[in-house]
């Protein structure tokens, strides 16, 4: 897995007016590395052993809530951990189908899956929050 070059996070941050920080960097590349999502602390550790830097747990969580909101980066809520986005460009709903086994995230998008959200959640009346990116808890080709 190649990690995110900073010229494309820079780009990213020009884009929506903000300021690419070092721990930002940190934050991010570090994440990239990963092939599996991880949790907040686990990256707390692996930054500050490997970087020699004293970070604190609260600027995990404040980075990790900016590349959030910029696209860049999914949190997996039923597992609290994070990953970095594959698609950061695609239009349609991110998908992120993590195995509850290995935790291993497959990201798709609604299209590819035949999904159509907008629809399914008019059924009831309801009106599909399109800037939200979905979960699916899956087994994957290797767990099952
Ligand atoms: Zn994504
Ligand atoms: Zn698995």
């Amino acid at each position: 897995m190649k990690t995110i070059s900073t010229e494309v996070l820079l780009e990213h941050c020009i884009k929506k007016k903000k300021s690419l920080t070092p721990s930002r960097i940190l934050v991010i590349k570090t994440l990239s590395k990963s092939q599996n999502p991880k949790s907040a602390y686990d990256l707390l550790k692996e930054i500050n052993d490997t970087e020699k830097t004293n970070l604190n747990i609260s600027t995990i969580y404040r980075v990790l809530e900016f590349w959030i909101n910029l696209g860049l980066i999914h949190k997996i809520s039923a597992i609290n951990k994070f990953l970095v986005c594959l698609t950061p460009h695609e239009k349609h709903t991110h998908m992120l189908n993590f195995c509850t086994i290995c935790e291993r995230v497959v990201e798709t998008c609604s299209e590819k899956m035949g999904l159509n959200l907008q629809q399914s959640t008019k059924k009831i009346n309801l009106s599909f929050d399109s800037n939200q990116s979905v979960e699916i808890p899956v087994i994957c080709s290797k767990c099952s």
